[in-house]
């Protein structure tokens, strides 16, 4: 990489040009503490020394990502030269926090300060931010005065590496703008049904075969008929890829100079299609392409399971290892003798236990090896393992309880901190996985409630951004969807909420955007952005407003947004069906409402949108049809559309409407999915307009 070195030379770029000395102190993401700006300004070169009282191996974190040989150690600071950068470590003065500093720019001199290296590491990484380049490589930084400190501990990102594979090159760019922005926790998802990302010499087979498979881009080989298979590695045309032990360690290596910590993700008991392709016996099925989840009823399993992290502990130093433990198809255990011999010798009621299970004895290895478990929180269907940190990503819902019950949680939740889910209107962007989170939902996001004790407050750890990788299969687009909107969560984990400003943030975002461009980095344009769905900014005045409608079929109760009212109440939906004004139909039960408009009416037009977001599995409707009648009983059809549904586009809207002249007092819309593709029908308001 050649823009690794994050001290002042390298990372301050030329082409930055923040403008006036006010607007630099502006630029600093996360913002921080305290921030005084004062007179005059700092002269900041590429050469510009670094003396510092660190020594051994921080000292030589240090000069690692330091331009070469402008690191000097000085046991007296005092002494140091007028132009220089002074890192001191020290107890006076400074935050708690070891990751805390405090800043001073002077016009001869800066001076950082804390308790800690990763402070100091911080330090500099403001210093960087607050330079305006000058044509000549150098660069002006304002006389400024900072204390700064995190508000949470745990400031991370996961990165899915298994359904795109992702070179360590790509890993350590990443790793590089983490820093900058003070993140400190880097996950990695390594194993999961699309590709096993990570040598274990004891199954050779996990990367000699299940890292492999013959379709680069993961929906063409998920949606395949006869698909979702893998090959031999040197197959020709094989797709895939994994880190040796060697290459672990030089991610590790490089981590820990930025300071950051990788916590591994060993996928269990489910998403574990490729293991049990290549080492089939350790499925309830015994087959391959048979299972997803692991056989918990036999033994072989757990001899796995603790081998892959024996040798997964060896190299990762982290507190934590990830075992997953999301989304288990628990059906297969019920009808496995082996899972239901366990189940009964262990006195486990159901197959929530059983996983639970699983989870327990996991736990009880890692901790016997000096290590915390953490998993999805699914790892509390059954009961939660005793000393277990949950990762809530359904909602918050998971970590509320989890901090409830005495344990510490990371909030990771899908509608503030998916990453792969769009960030802005879908209609401007290459197809995603579905969703909407644009730059302001993920800002405006706080682990913190009102009604937690302070001891609740306590267990929450941190913030977390998670970047799944099937509708993400190059690095460009990886990047895209990634930034600005881990500088958001950057700030959310970093900021005090009292410093926090959604304008100001995003101004120095478009900063930092630019900086990004100009490092290489493929971040979305914000300048650009569309923005919310224009139909939901305001409500929109029908004849149907408020007139009470009859649910021929039931809507989905986990997407009934505002329930019976929800399709007259002249509310429109945004980009995103889960925004709780859409309302879902599962395949079946199909559209199918009538609305008692009180009396005859005359009408000039009927009409619904309707949503695709292929990923999720919502299409638009295969049938529609539009109806009305005097009585409630005897309906004449106005209009019927038929279409094929289909996965592609993979974002779309489609208005259905009949326009003309009628008069009538009952309206009754219907549309249903096609039979091959099932999935969900959403619409957002039945608009019923008088003629024109
Ligand atoms: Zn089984």
């Amino acid at each position: 990489m050649k823009n690794s070195t994050l001290i002042p030379g390298l990372m301050l770029c030329a082409s930055l040009c923040v403008g006036s000395p006010l607007l630099q102190a502006q630029s600093v993401i996360p913002i921080p503490l305290k921030m005084e700006q004062t007179a005059g300004t700092f002269l900041l070169k590429k050469t510009t020394p670094l003396y510092t009282n660190l020594q051994g191996e921080e000292l030589e974190r240090l000069k690692a990502t330091a331009e070469p040989g402008t690191v000097k150690h000085l046991k007296n600071l005092s002494k140091a030269p007028a132009g220089c950068i002074v890192l001191e470590k020290t107890e006076t003065g400074v935050p708690q926090s070891p990751e805390g500093y405090a800043l001073n720019v002077s016009p001869d001199k800066v001076l950082v300060q804390s308790r800690a290296d990763a402070g100091l590491f911080y330090g500099l990484q403001t210093v960087c931010q607050l330079g305006e380049a000058k044509p000549d490589g150098s660069s002006a930084i304002a006389a400024t005065q900072i204390t700064d400190e995190p508000r949470f501990q745990y400031r991370g990102f996961m990165m899915d590496v298994s359904r795109h594979f992702r070179t360590k090159e790509f890993v350590k760019k990443q790793m590089d703008a983490m820093a900058r922005f003070k993140l400190n926790r880097l996950h990695i998802h390594l194993t999961d049904g699309a590709g096993w990302r990570i040598e274990i010499k004891k199954y050779p087979q996990l990367t000699q075969f299940a890292a492999w498979r013959p379709d680069a881009v993961w929906k063409d080989w998920w949606f395949k008929e006869n698909g979702r298979k893998y090959c031999e590695e040197g197959t020709p045309g094989a797709y895939g890829g994994y880190y040796t032990q060697e290459d672990i360690r030089e991610l590790l290596d490089y981590a820990a100079d930025r300071h950051i910590t990788i916590i591994p993700e060993i996928e269990m008991p489910a998403h574990s299609e490729e293991v049990l392709a290549a080492y089939p016996e350790l499925s309830c099925s015994g087959e391959p392409y048979k299972n997803a989840e692991f056989c918990i009823g036999n033994e072989q399993t757990f001899e796995f399971l603790e081998n892959v992290l024996t040798e997964v502990i060896d190299l990762f130093p982290s507190e934590y290892i990830h075992i997953g433990g999301d989304e288990a198809n628990k059906n297969p255990w019920k009808a496995c003798p082996k899972c239901q011999q366990r189940m009964k010798d262990e006195g486990l009621k159901d197959v929530d236990e059983l996983q639970s299970y699983a989870i327990h004895r996991m736990e009880v290895f890692l901790n016997e090896h000096g290590r915390k478990l953490l998993g999805w929180d699914e790892i509390m269907e059954g009961g939660l393992a005793p000393n277990a940190t949950v990762m809530s990503w359904r909602g918050e819902e998971g970590g509320l309880k989890a901090v409830r019950s005495g344990h510490r949680a990371v909030m990771t939740p899908a509608e503030f901190f998916y990453l792969d889910y769009y960030q802005d209107a879908p209609i401007s962007q290459p197809e995603a996985i579905g969703g909407y989170v644009p730059l302001e939902k993920t800002y405006s996001y706080d682990p913190v409630k009102a009604d937690m004790t302070p001891e609740e407050a306590a267990l929450v750890y941190g913030v977390q951004a998670n970047q799944w990788a099937e509708y993400i299969p190059t690095d460009e687009y990886y990047e895209y969807m990634m930034y600005p909107r881990l500088l958001a969560v950057a700030e959310v984990g970093w900021s005090q909420p009292s410093r926090k400003d959604f304008a100001d943030f995003r101004n120095r975002a478009l900063t930092a955007v630019e900086w990004l461009n100009a490092h290489g980095y493929h971040p979305f344009p914000l300048k650009d952005e569309v923005g919310h769905r224009p139909e939901s900014r305001e409500p929109i005045q029908h004849l149907a407003l408020g007139k009470p409608v009859t649910y021929n079929a039931p809507f989905n109760e986990s997407y009934k947004a505002a329930g019976d009212k929800s399709l007259t109440d002249g509310i429109r939906g945004d980009w995103t069906y889960s925004d709780g004004r859409w309302q879902g139909f599962i395949s079946r039960n199909r559209l199918d409402v009538t609305i008692d408009l009180g009396e005859a009416t005359e009408i000039g037009s009927i009409g619904a949108d309707f949503m695709q977001a292929a990923g999720p599995e919502v299409f638009l409707p295969a049938e529609v049809i539009i109806s009305v009648s005097d009585d409630g009983q005897n309906f004449s059809e106005l209009k019927r559309v038929t279409h094929t549904p289909s996965r592609e586009p993979g974002f779309a809207f489609v208005n259905h409407t009949w326009t003309g002249k009628t008069t009538a007092r009952y309206v009754r819309y219907q549309a249903r999915s096609g039979k091959e593709l099932g999935g969900w029908i959403f619409t957002d308001e039945i608009v019923v307009l008088p003629p024109q």
